[in-house]
């Protein structure tokens, strides 16, 4: 059942982003008009250089804490002096019609509050990973969507990305044959104590909540099933000042209804960035697999395996612009995002399930 709605929703993602171009344009030919809240790392320097690629994406607003940075941020992208708020004027979004969609760019622990509020002001929502710190955030996130009629969808950029919607595809059309296991680490090395990824008011947690949401995600999407049970192990060397609060290593083990198993890690501490799927008859493997760019797949059995031509691109040119224009196309034709708030919700009640597994030592059923 869960292969057959993935497939549905695939399937639907791609007749929308075919289809809704012609629709979109015959109704209303302006640009669905993000606001950008946060200009940092992520917001600043990946995000919104992407409106150039998009076809149906304009920014049109912006919300920092940073007044100057966001005059000259303004200026670069021509967004009008009054379409920029500050934290404390945000509510105030709710006046701006240029503004279709808030896209949160935030610490984690601020993903909730801003999408709610977003929400209130009748905006709708595209929040970045991890969708929130806890279940019950992401749940009352989903409740004010639903109740202001608004969509609400996450940042996961590796559903728009050509390698992993190719690797996605290949293993849905059995060309690894029964899928046995699959393998994710992710990693990168955190030097810096200051950053609020390491503090847990702000984070919510360790490199579970950064990188281990890749992990997390690619064992669900190339196994196409929804885990049953998870056995956790956290290793992290709590006397090193980085990790005080949160964790550096956490492996996990999750076990799907097929009995296929995906042996999964984040961390803190080392440099990976890799997935691989073993099946009965072949394997298929990225590495690096979810980069903004230069991402490589292997395919082939028994050490035969090939170097996978580039695939062709999914919708938009880049998997940001893929990401932001395919929520500007659902905004339009009312149809539910491919990574809607469900999806991210369906994620964090394993992330919470990862922890207690950890903490009890035992294997938790989902
Ligand atoms: P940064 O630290 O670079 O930027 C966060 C921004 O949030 C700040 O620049 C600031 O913007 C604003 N902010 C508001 N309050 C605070 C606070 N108390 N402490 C720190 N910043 C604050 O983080 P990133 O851009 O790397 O990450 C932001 C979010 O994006 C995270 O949820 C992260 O997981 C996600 N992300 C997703 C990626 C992806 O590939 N999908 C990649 C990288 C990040 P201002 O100065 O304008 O107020």
């Amino acid at each position: 059942m869960e292969l057959g709605r993935r497939d549905l929703l695939l399937a639907a993602a791609t007749l929308l982003a075919a289809q809704a171009g012609g629709i979109a344009r015959a109704a209303d030919d302006r640009k669905i008009g993000y606001a950008i809240v946060g200009l940092g790392s992520y917001g600043l320097n990946t995000i919104l250089p992407q409106f150039a690629n998009c076809e149906h994406s304009q920014v049109t607003a912006l919300v920092s804490g940073d007044r100057a940075k966001a005059l000259a941020t303004a200026a670069r992208y021509g967004v009008p002096e009054r379409s920029i708020y500050s934290y404390e004027t945000f509510d105030q979004i709710r006046d701006n019609p240029d503004v279709d969609v808030v896209y949160v760019i935030l610490p984690n622990s601020m993903h909730a509050e801003y999408t709610i509020r977003a929400a209130k002001a009748g905006k709708h929502v595209m929040c970045e990973k991890p969708m929130a710190v806890s279940v019950a955030e992401c749940e009352a996130m989903i409740a004010a969507c639903k109740t202001a009629g608004r969509k609400l969808m996450i940042g996961y950029r590796c559903h728009f990305e050509p390698y992993n919607l190719e690797a996605m595809r290949l293993a849905r059309a059995g060309a690894a044959g029964k899928v046995r296991y699959v393998r994710s680490e992710h990693g990168f090395v955190q030097r810096d104590p200051s950053k609020w990824r390491l503090k847990k008011a702000l984070s919510g947690g360790g490199s579970l909540m950064d990188m281990g949401v890749y992990s997390l995600q690619a064992a669900r999407y190339m196994t196409g099933e929804e885990p049953i049970a998870v056995t956790a192990r956290d290793s992290t060397d709590r006397t090193d000042p980085r990790f005080h609060e949160v964790e550096d290593m956490i492996e996990w083990t999750l076990e799907f209804p097929s009995g296929a198993i995906a042996s999964c890690l984040s961390m803190y501490s080392a440099n990976q960035n890799h997935i691989l799927l073993m099946g009965d008859q072949g394997r298929i493997e990225l590495e690096p697999a979810t980069r903004y760019g230069g991402n490589r797949m292997w395919t082939g059995k028994d050490g035969r395996e090939q170097e996978a031509p580039t695939p062709p691109p999914g919708p938009g040119r880049t998997q940001f612009a893929g990401q932001l224009d395919h929520m500007a196309l659902s905004v339009r034709s009312g149809a539910e995002p491919i990574v809607s708030g469900e999806e991210g919700l369906r994620d964090m009640r394993i992330v919470e399930a990862i922890y207690r597994s950890a903490r009890e030592g035992r294997t938790i059923k989902l």
